[in-house]
């Protein structure tokens, strides 16, 4: 029993591992819209108006599509919801995305593009604690961390998977926030 236990442990570790460098077909999604359920698996008060992705601290963020600045606010203060947030505009949407609970922002005012770098995972906010972006597609250019679902969509119906820089996309398609390790998702 420990025997075969001291075998299948490491072999198990190593799959997973290895799954970790080579495969991942989209990022550690822990919480998603209109879920009721939290980053930390408990429950929540009210239904879920991004989608929560996991990963290190310092992870980098990176805009979903092309895009305008539209604000940097918060703060990295625990107590305010979204804590270090970004808004982005994207004019073919008509929409914006929202990141909140970052470390760090180092967007600027200038056209953005699809994939670029706009700042850093982190625990800004009421994350809990657990490292993870709060991403939120919106029409009306607020966060709703607090739970108000009005003028917030699924952000799954408009990620078409990890961002690609040989990938062709449409305006209209969203990638996913953060880097993936494989760069071929397809949904
Ligand atoms: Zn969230």
């Amino acid at each position: 029993m420990h025997n075969s236990a001291k075998v299948v442990l490491p072999l198990v570790v190593s799959l997973v591992l290895s799954a970790c460098v080579t495969g991942g077909t989209s990022p550690d999604i822990l919480s998603g819209w209109g879920s009721f359920s939290g980053v930390d698996g408990r429950s929540r008060n009210d239904a879920h108006s991004g989608l929560d992705i996991g990963g290190r601290d310092g992870t980098p963020i990176l805009a979903a599509t092309d895009a305008t600045l539209h604000k940097v606010r918060g703060s990295k203060t625990r107590a305010e919801g979204c804590g270090l947030g970004i808004a982005l505009f994207h004019p073919a949407l008509n929409r914006w995305t929202v990141y909140c609970h970052l470390s760090r922002s180092i967007v600027k005012d200038m056209p953005i593009k699809r994939g670029q770098v706009i700042g850093y995972m982190g625990t800004s906010g009421r994350s809990i604690d657990i490292p993870h972006v709060h991403f939120e597609v919106v029409s009306d250019g607020k966060s709703h961390r607090s739970g108000d679902l009005k003028n917030t969509e699924d952000p799954a119906n408009l990620i078409v998977g990890c961002y690609d820089r040989n990938r062709t996309y449409s305006d209209t398609q969203l990638s996913y926030p953060v880097p993936c390790e494989d760069k071929v998702f397809k949904k």
